[in-house]
């Protein structure tokens, strides 16, 4: 009942305009982050990976713009940021690197001119093996939902035995024992008897080719550095973190001809050395996973996304509009 009515108030609000009228009252920078933009199923995979459908990304781009936003590159932002500039502006950037992106989302993008940012998993690209942290969500969504659980639970140990699912998924995603982890996966692999070809199938299905990265890049997308392997940063040692980004960037300027200017925290987690790294490198900004709109004096190197909440295009204007409030609230208080 409760649940109704929060949800019959959100909508209320969207249908009143009550969005539309904060939206006049602040000005705030945001970056939206997307991962995959596909008609989203059930499996693990892509719920794990925020898979949104096709209309759904073109509603969430028509709605950013009817509340008054400008899209523009993320260099541009960086500079305003630089500069103390909060201008009505919204940076498009996408995470991973996914074939869906390319056959979905760019289409979009091109033709309404909207420039974008993807950081890309360079290991991923032109793969014939999966990432094992795609590898991990699609296995354990090929399993029947009680083995996959007992299986995860028991990676995890019985001290951890409280923790829901999801939970105990992320506990193995950032396992300090990085060979156990591969061991468990792999083990996972071998119990539903997958075949190399059958992986193979499966990476060239979801990931992007260097083609359709480089038909990006020649049209408003700019390519930047997600890691080579995605690794959770306070998991894995310094040297690991620093040999993954210079490998991630390495790729980039080898095969897309530019130094990576900026940098999407994979999980995103931020740690010193990354940032370390990333000054040492020549890169300029950063892109965190901490859900709300830039601010006056943002740290560069820890700028926080705005994501999609579920699948309700009302629960995203509710979201939306709730920074407004916050950001009101800052400007009259402080
Ligand atoms: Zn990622």
């Amino acid at each position: 009942m409760l649940w109704r009515m929060t949800e019959g108030f959100k909508q209320g609000c969207f249908r009143i305009g009550l969005n539309r009228l904060l939206s006049r009252c602040v000005n705030l920078p945001i970056i939206l982050c997307f991962h995959r933009i596909t008609p989203p199923s059930s499996s693990f995979f892509d719920r794990r990976l925020e898979a949104i459908a096709p209309q759904q990304f073109e509603w969430i781009l028509s709605y950013v713009g009817a509340m008054g936003y400008r899209f523009v590159p993320l260099e541009k932002m960086h500079a305003d940021i630089q500069e103390s500039r909060l201008l009505r502006e919204a940076v498009v950037t996408f995470d991973d690197g996914f074939r869906d992106q390319y056959e979905n989302a760019y289409p979009v993008l091109k033709r309404w001119r909207i420039p974008a940012t993807l950081f890309l998993i360079t290991s991923t690209v032109d793969a014939t093996s999966l990432l094992w942290l795609h590898k991990l969500y699609i296995l354990l969504g090929h399993m029947d939902a009680q083995e996959a659980q007992a299986a995860v639970k028991d990676y995890v140990g019985r001290e951890h035995a409280g923790l829901s699912f999801y939970e105990a998924v992320r506990r193995v995603v950032c396992s300090p024992d990085r060979a156990r982890m591969h061991r468990f996966i792999d083990g996972l692999a071998q119990r539903l008897g997958w075949t190399s070809e059958e992986e193979a199938r499966w990476a060239r299905q979801v990931y992007l080719t260097s083609e359709q990265i480089r038909v990006m890049r020649d049209n408003g997308v700019a390519v930047e550095s997600h890691g080579h392997e995605h690794l959770p940063v306070d998991s894995v040692s310094p040297a690991d973190i620093r040999r993954d980004i210079l490998q991630s960037t390495s790729w980039i300027e080898e095969h897309l001809g530019y130094r990576a200017r900026f940098f999407g925290y994979p999980f995103g987690f931020v740690s010193p050395v990354s940032v370390q790294v990333l000054r040492e490198l020549g890169c300029v900004g950063a892109c965190t996973t901490e859900h709300r709109p830039l601010r006056a004096g943002e740290d560069p190197f820890a700028l926080p996304r705005v994501y999609r909440d579920g699948d309700h295009r009302a629960r995203f204007a509710w979201r939306f509009s709730g920074f407004y409030l916050g950001a009101m609230r800052e400007r009259l208080f402080r």
